[in-house]
């Protein structure tokens, strides 16, 4: 095992996309194997020294950014370790922790089958997108990481292993989860008593339910219950094609009854030549000149854009064509100017465009040396039209620029507002504040897939009360019971030393 100090070699591990300065560390351990892992955690307990856990520093809310203590690596733990496919042609995926999301999904297609979820990031490890229960375009049809893990490993905080199985363990009628550790140690938590709000997307906080199977607890909760070492994830067959499209709009009310339209009728698809969408993502208007630069073709009379998805077979292929350019015509969209992907390398270009925008927005933080101020709130769907017009009108009514994305099937949208000096930070600061509080007064989620990691822990008092965050505490002290993983992510500190 190795272990680097050097400011030169570590200043990568003290970072992510979030643009959170500031993070430091003794330095970073690289283990290579579960024993590693296990004897780091042992000495950190012993020692109570924090440790910070790192996948490949894609995330965007410092989960993985330290403030004190060291940090842990894996990047030797990435391997697939075996694709099997089952006669009903779904299957499974055995992988370690550090293996790429990309080289999974890759590989997974090889034996005719997917793994569905899809961060517009590919280029994350397994076990972080299993740490933050991840999700993307594709979750409109598929749910999130949640949905796709049948099986963990992990190493707690007390260095024990533990393997998880889905379907075998429940919390009790005491509302407690009890599970004992490979070494046979016995862990009792409770389950906290809060309701979840009914988003199609949230993970923010711990997952609680009654009757709740105990590895839900450790999908979502961003590295502070223990170390994802190695996990079984579902496979669903491959669909034989797809095809996509990038359609533009010249009238916001146009695009917006053709999202809904789409929306309810892939809801209520019931046969394969019926339209419904994988995926239904939303371009505003500053997103589009946000691109313009990059993608000069963007018609110059659109107003927004929206990018579908739709699996097909040679059979459907044409009714499903049908039925999509029926709804654009239905809704007035720019067809001349639209973009139809019917190979995979047009597909390609077009997720490209769509991951080219959260990038540049990154980019743009990180040049600009501002605070990521970027919504990652949900609210139930029929709440979602009052949302987006509050963003729009607050932002414009303060003079801010700013611009609008995101997964629009699932009513979820990233507003990022960009500051142009201090003042302006402060002042989106308070306005971000404000729409969290309007989300929340609708019924809906802080964050539905990036995480709380430490840029949200204090929005999480707002959501679910003090009351829910020592909820939390007490799951946090029944299995890290010296507090050294991920302190800072997800409960706000202060309330760990209660
Ligand atoms: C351009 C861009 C677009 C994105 N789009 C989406 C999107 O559409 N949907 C979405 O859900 N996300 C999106 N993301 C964020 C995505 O969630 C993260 O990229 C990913 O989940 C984190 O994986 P990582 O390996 O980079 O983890 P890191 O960033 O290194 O860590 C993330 C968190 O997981 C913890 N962690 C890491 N490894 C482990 C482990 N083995 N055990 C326990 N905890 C661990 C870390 O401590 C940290 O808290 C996007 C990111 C970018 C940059």
């Amino acid at each position: 095992m190795q272990f680097k100090s050097d400011t030169s070699e570590i200043q990568s591990y003290l970072e992510d996309t979030s643009a959170i300065q500031g993070g430091y560390a003794s330095g970073v351990y690289f283990a290579e194997s579960y024993s590693e892992v296990s004897e780091i955690l042992r000495e950190c307990s012993r020692t109570q020294t924090r440790l910070t856990l790192s996948g490949n520093g894609t995330g965007t809310t410092g989960g993985r950014i330290p403030f004190g203590g060291a940090v842990l690596a894996m990047p030797k733990l990435n391997q697939i370790l075996s694709i099997k496919k089952n006669s009903d042609g779904t299957g499974t995926a055995t992988v370690q922790t550090s293996a790429l999301l990309y080289d999974v999904q890759q590989a997974v297609e090889e034996y005719g089958l997917i793994y569905p979820p899809d961060p517009t990031e590919r280029f994350c490890f397994i076990g972080g997108t299993i740490a933050n229960n991840s999700s993307g375009a594709r979750t409109f049809k598929y749910g999130a990481t949640r949905n796709y893990v049948e099986r963990l490993k992990i190493a707690l905080p007390s260095g024990e292993l533990v393997e998880i199985r889905r379907g075998e363990i429940f919390a009790n009628n005491s509302n407690k989860l009890t599970f004992k550790t490979e070494n046979g140690t016995r862990y009792e938590v409770p389950v906290p008593t809060y309701q979840m709000p009914k988003v199609s997307k949230h993970v923010a906080g711990y997952y609680a339910a009654p009757n709740m199977d105990l590895i839900d607890l450790f999908i979502g909760s961003e590295g502070t219950l223990g170390v994802i070492l190695e996990a079984d994830l579902k496979l669903l067959p491959k669909p034989d094609r797809i095809f996509s499209g990038l359609i533009y709009f010249a009238d916001e009310t146009n695009l917006l009854n053709f999202v809904n339209e789409a929306r309810e009728r892939s809801r209520r698809a019931q046969s394969l030549t019926e339209l419904s969408a994988r995926a239904l993502e939303y371009f505003d208007k500053f997103s589009l000149n946000f691109l313009r630069p990059k993608y000069p073709q963007i018609p110059a009379e659109a107003v927004g854009a929206i990018f579908f998805e739709q699996e097909l077979t040679d059979s459907t292929e044409d009714d499903l064509l049908q039925a999509w350019l029926g709804l654009m015509e239905t809704h007035s969209a720019l067809i001349d100017h639209s973009w139809i992907a019917l190979t995979p390398d047009e597909q390609q270009a077009i997720r490209d465009f769509r991951h080219a925008l959260p990038a540049q927005v990154n980019e743009w933080y990180a040049k600009f040396k501002q605070r990521k101020i970027s919504t990652d709130m949900a609210v139930p769907h029929h709440r979602f039209p009052e949302l987006m017009k509050s963003y729009q009108t607050k932002c414009e009514a303060a003079g801010f620029d700013y611009i609008l994305f995101g997964h629009i099937g699932d009513a979820h949208l990233h507003l990022n507002i960009l500051p142009k000096n201090s003042d302006e930070a402060k002042r989106a600061k308070d306005l971000y504040r404000d729409f969290i509080r309007e989300a929340i007064s609708m019924g809906g989620t802080i964050s539905a897939e990036h995480g709380v990691g430490k840029l949200k822990a204090e929005y999480l008092v707002e959501m679910f009360g003090e009351k829910g965050i020592r909820e939390m505490v007490r799951v946090k002290k029944a299995i890290d019971k010296s507090l050294i993983l991920n302190i800072g992510n997800v409960i706000p500190e202060p309330y760990l030393a209660d």
